[in-house]
């Protein structure tokens, strides 16, 4: 393959190229990888830098109902929008649930929008550096705004929140009056959460449900990212479109003030650096896997068992392997 070739046409922003490419940074065959990282090399700091938002939310939330709307309005506006998922449920299954573009059906007819299936891989880490490289190739081609999606199981937020410049949190209206078992950890993470859903007969309940996670954001420590207001609940209705300017606004605002403050390109260094120690630890973990490592853990597997070594010396010896002691 001609990557250099390659790399001028996702500079054209031709979308053929583009997905070529996203399939050359899929594949987890060695030589493609080599050619993978090339490319990525030579589009460093090319194309321009999209807005990044990333976008979780529990199936039946209204995910796909959302990023349809909400990408028709901007491309309506002018704006280009790329579309991946990170779907760690497509490792288990064998499908993916987030891939099925028949879901997106208007926006994958629109010219000004892209959306690419979340690719099926192993394990999470696979699937992360495989949406990163992704996002990366999609701002090369020129889009203006790159949505993330995920469903809101295990690590896959933090996976989503750590390659987004933005990150929302989709919820629907709940029945009750209690927050919906939203964990700590993924409400600290969002900056705007939208309550989906509110319309017709649940407009009342989507409203409820708005105000007690207003309130509840309220209560968590006050992060520098943050301008007065945020982050900050409010309610839309992706089916009927009500409510996606005004989000859009907020969206915005937000950025903007982030851009002035530093917070934006901080974020994106301290993005950086989480992506290379995490490359560093995939790395590593990929090492225990081969070889004499492996042969050394299973061999110590069965000695630990029997007690015949303590866990921890076990631990040195196949660290030993490896030449990459702590001590
Ligand atoms: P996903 O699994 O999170 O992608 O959710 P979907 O977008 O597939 O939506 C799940 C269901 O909720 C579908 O039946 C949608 O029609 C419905 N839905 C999505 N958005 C809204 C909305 O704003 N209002 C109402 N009433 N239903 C919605």
């Amino acid at each position: 393959m001609d990557i250099a070739q390659l790399r001028d046409k996702i500079l054209k922003q031709d979308r053929r190229a583009l997905a070529r490419a996203i399939t050359l940074v899929e594949s987890a065959r060695e030589d493609h990888r080599h050619q993978a990282s090339h490319l990525l090399e030579t589009l460093r700091g090319a194309g321009k830098q999209a807005l990044r938002i990333g976008l979780s939310g529990t199936p039946g939330v209204g995910k796909s109902t959302f990023i349809e709307s909400f990408g028709m309005m901007l491309t309506a506006q002018g704006l280009r929008v790329a579309v991946l998922a990170v779907d760690p449920s497509s490792a288990r299954s064998g499908g993916s649930i987030l891939g099925d573009k028949t879901r997106m059906d208007r926006l994958s007819r629109d010219p000004n929008a892209y959306i690419r299936p979340s690719p099926s891989q192993t394990h999470l880490g696979g699937v992360a550096r495989r949406t990163r490289e992704a996002v990366a190739l999609c701002e090369a081609a020129g889009f203006d705004v790159v949505l993330i999606e995920t469903v809101g199981v295990g690590q896959s937020e933090t996976v989503v929140a750590e390659m987004s410049d933005l990150f929302l949190l989709l919820l629907a209206p709940a029945g009750g009056d209690e927050l919906q078992g939203v964990k700590r950890g993924i409400m600290e993470m969002a900056d705007i959460i939208l309550v989906n859903k509110a319309d017709g007969d649940l407009k009342s309940a989507a409203m409820r449900t708005c105000a007690d996670y207003s309130g509840a954001l309220r209560l968590l420590r006050k992060r520098p990212q943050d301008p007065q207001g945020y982050p900050k609940a409010m309610t839309v209705s992706a089916l009927q479109e009500n409510g996606l300017e005004t989000a859009w606004q907020d969206m915005q605002t937000l950025i903007e003030w982030r851009r002035e403050t530093g917070h934006w390109a901080g974020r994106r260094t301290q993005q950086a650096q989480y992506w290379f120690h995490e490359e560093v630890r995939q790395g590593v973990l990929a090492l225990l896997e081969q070889g004499d490592a492996r042969a050394a853990l299973d061999r110590l597997e069965t000695s630990v068992a029997k007690g015949e070594i303590t866990p921890a010396a076990a631990a040195d010896q196949v660290l030993a392997v490896l030449n990459i002691r702590a001590d």
